[in-house]
């Protein structure tokens, strides 16, 4: 960890708790800062704050008052989920006090070299790619994942050494949130519209993406989905080595598919089969990750070992089990509408498609083509259960079931599935209508996959 001197004696303020803020807090107290921490939950039932008050640091809680602002902060990091209407926030803008967030915090302190991906999808599985990836490496130091994957980085930048290397996933709101962040290799995976809701327009946070290379210099890399006009386009806002990857293009700049074997420029890496994960995203995170590797030395026998045995990362298109012929997955991170359909796309058995959540106001008609062409059986739930199904008639499927949650949606799909059948829980939406996140979504959509194949207790 470096030594920063700007934050001693200095009043600084956290904004919001959850992991990233209570590292931030403890990383900002342990460089002397006098910190401040401001969290809406009431103290009685926030753990955090009351922890963080018994090391020393002073906590306000329940509420975000605006006298808060009446102290002289010199810096306000905040959680990246609080948007910049928030009074505190935009009260804290106009006195001119600057407003980051963790990871800014955590490259500040980072001894080691800082790899940043970011896109709407695949990053947690792409950052993972290349992190295996690079701890393949002999005599190389030691590659660590952090961010938004949910390791806070400031924690990861403390015990990172100066020839380890963190693999960050950056979300669209994190990147509002930087300054000076700067990674060596910039991964752009794809810029599809999502969070439209957050960001107000697709342009907003098209620039929220791109401020992942705005540090970058001659010397960095942008490893860069280049399977569309306009990302190829963007690449051109860039100072640093644009190193493409692509499963259109073959113009041996970068990473790329071409019948159906992947290469990095003129080199014969694998084929796209032997890829564990299923589905064509996969191929696509699987070239960004081989760009990384190859930039940074990883040899093609270690690339080829990882991709060849990873099996994904929970709750994203996980295998769970084989019961009596059906074959389940879970896909809970499928949080928006494009997840889903690549998810539906990496598999030619039919499919009984469990889907539906939060409605963020958008319908599922773009979905159609490939509901007709995959899924079988649709059982939806949630807020958005009407629209799901809409898109389900549209694409002609006959059987559409309604039902509470993915819970219940288990044993319906049983009863709708036969043997040779895939039963996946990919939802198309966010949880917050019914779970307190994806996670504990897919984690209760296995309880009940196992409690329908008897390994759960009853209880
Ligand atoms: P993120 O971290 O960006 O949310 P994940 O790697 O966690 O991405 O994958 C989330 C879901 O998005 C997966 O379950 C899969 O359905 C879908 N997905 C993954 N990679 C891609 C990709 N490259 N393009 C489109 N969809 C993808």
């Amino acid at each position: 960890m470096k030594s920063v001197e700007q934050y001693r004696n200095q009043k600084v303020l956290v904004l919001g708790l959850a992991k990233s803020g209570v590292n931030a807090a403890r990383l900002l107290h342990k460089l002397g800062a006098f910190v401040t921490v401001n969290d809406k939950k009431d103290f009685d039932n926030n753990p955090d704050a009351q922890e963080l008050l018994s090391e020393g640091i002073k906590v306000i809680t329940g509420g975000h008052p605006l006298s808060l602002l009446d102290e002289d902060f010199k810096i306000v990091v905040k959680n990246p989920g609080i948007p910049y209407s928030n009074p505190i926030v935009s009260g804290a803008l106009a006195k001119g006090i600057p407003v980051i967030t963790e990871v800014e915090l955590a490259s500040q302190i980072l001894e080691g070299e800082l790899i940043g991906v970011t896109g709407t999808n695949g990053k947690t599985t792409t950052t993972t790619m290349i992190t295996m990836m690079l701890n393949r490496r002999e005599n190389a130091g030691k590659a660590y994942v952090a961010g938004n994957i949910g390791v806070p980085a400031s924690a990861v930048a403390q015990k990172a050494g100066a020839n380890d290397t963190m693999v960050t996933e950056l979300s669209s709101f994190m990147l509002c949130g930087i300054d000076q962040l700067h990674p060596h290799i910039a991964v752009i995976t794809n810029i599809y519209s999502t969070h439209l809701d957050w960001h107000g327009n697709r342009a907003n946070y098209v620039k929220a993406k791109m401020r992942i290379t705005m540090n970058q210099t001659a010397d960095d890399y942008l490893v860069i989905n280049w399977d569309s006009d306009e990302w190829r386009q963007l690449s051109t806002q860039s100072r640093a080595q644009v190193v493409p990857f692509s499963r259109q293009d073959n113009s041996r700049a970068g990473a790329y598919e071409l019948d159906g074997k992947l290469y990095f420029k003129d080199e014969y890496i694998m084929d796209a089969k032997e890829i564990k994960v299923p589905g064509d995203h996969n191929v696509e995170n699987a070239l960004a990750a081989i760009a990384v590797a190859k930039i940074k030395g990883v040899s093609t026998a270690g690339i080829k070992q990882v991709l060849k045995t990873f099996s994904g990362v929970r709750h994203r298109t996980q295998y769970v089990e084989t019961y009596e012929g059906r074959q389940f997955y879970n896909d809970s991170k499928a949080t928006n509408l494009v997840s889903t359909e690549m998810a539906l796309r990496g598999f030619d058995q039919p499919v009984v498609l469990l889907a539906g959540g939060l409605d963020r106001g958008n319908t599922f008609e773009k979905m159609a083509p490939a509901l007709k062409e995959h899924v079988k059986t649709l059982i939806v739930f949630g807020e958005t259960a009407q629209k799901v199904a809409d898109a389900g008639k549209l694409a002609g499927i006959d059987d559409i079931v309604f039902t509470e949650n993915c819970e219940t949606a288990v044993p319906i799909a049983w009863e709708h599935s036969t043997a040779g059948n895939i039963i996946m829980l990919s939802p198309a939406c966010a949880s917050w209508d019914q779970y307190p996140n994806f996670e504990i979504r897919g984690d209760r959509y296995i309880k009940a996959i196992e409690k329908l194949t008897g390994k759960a207790e009853e209880n």
